[in-house]
């Protein structure tokens, strides 16, 4: 079999209040899937488990074979290389420029500088903000600063690339754009969630849609133009 990610009768509580419920799912290697629903749904915490930042109370979760449920603080790092992650506030640096944002995976991990520029600048191009690498992020547009956090995203070459609303700071045309990329991203192999409430995703996406409402899931269904 060929998950890239399962979660068995995963359920998560805040204040007693349930986040998520028996959520019971597999994601295969090279999928994009949506992960919709309205706010409040439980997408981000299930987003937030697949990176090691939030743990279950109850169930298991694997990425790529391997048992994410209950990592140590020193398991994370390697997770995160593997899995890479886009959110709708941007989260880049505004003192450090385009490139420097890009490469701040890298220089944690302590790559050579070479390697650094070599997969800092292919990232950028395959975004397509290469001629922006030394401006600040604040210099660019909404579209354009998705656009570096999607190149830091990828600039490890992860297996699973994860959004969590990215395209909430948009407007249509950008987010037209920026789905684009995701497709482009996923055709390239790697397999790619976003999680949405916005139907004008869905509708530019024609793939399988998970859908969570308070915090459970929905029978699924595909969907698209
Ligand atoms: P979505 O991403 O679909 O908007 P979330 O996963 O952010 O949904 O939230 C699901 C539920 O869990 C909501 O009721 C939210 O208020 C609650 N929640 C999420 N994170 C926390 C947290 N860190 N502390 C307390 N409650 C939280």
């Amino acid at each position: 079999m060929d998950a890239m990610i399962q979660l068995i009768h995963v359920s998560k509580c805040y204040d007693r209040r349930a986040a998520l419920s028996d959520v019971t799912l597999e994601i295969e290697k090279g999928e994009f899937v949506l992960l919709m629903g309205p706010s409040g749904a439980g997408k981000s915490t299930l987003l937030r488990m697949l990176i090691g930042e939030e743990q279950p109370d109850e169930g298991q979760i694997f990425v790529q074979g391997r048992n994410v449920t209950k990592l140590k603080q020193s398991e994370v790092p390697s997770l995160r290389r593997k899995v890479g992650s886009v959110f709708q506030d941007f989260r880049l640096l505004p003192k450090k420029s385009v490139f420097e944002n890009v490469a701040l995976p890298l220089i944690v991990q302590g790559a050579s500088t070479g390697d650094i520029r070599r997969k800092v600048t292919e990232a950028l191009r395959a975004v397509g903000v290469d001629h922006k690498k030394d401006q600040s992020p604040n210099s660019l547009s909404a579209g354009e600063r998705q656009r570096v956090c999607i190149a830091r995203a990828i600039v490890n070459g992860p297996i699973v690339l994860l959004a969590d609303e990215p395209t909430g700071n948009l407007d249509l045309d950008r987010t037209a754009e920026i789905i684009e990329l995701f497709k482009l991203i996923n055709a390239r192999g790697t397999t790619v969630i976003v999680a949405t409430h916005d139907p004008h995703v869905m509708t530019q996406v024609n793939r399988r849609v998970i859908t969570l409402m308070q915090g459970a899931m929905v029978p699924e269904q595909r969907v698209g133009v």
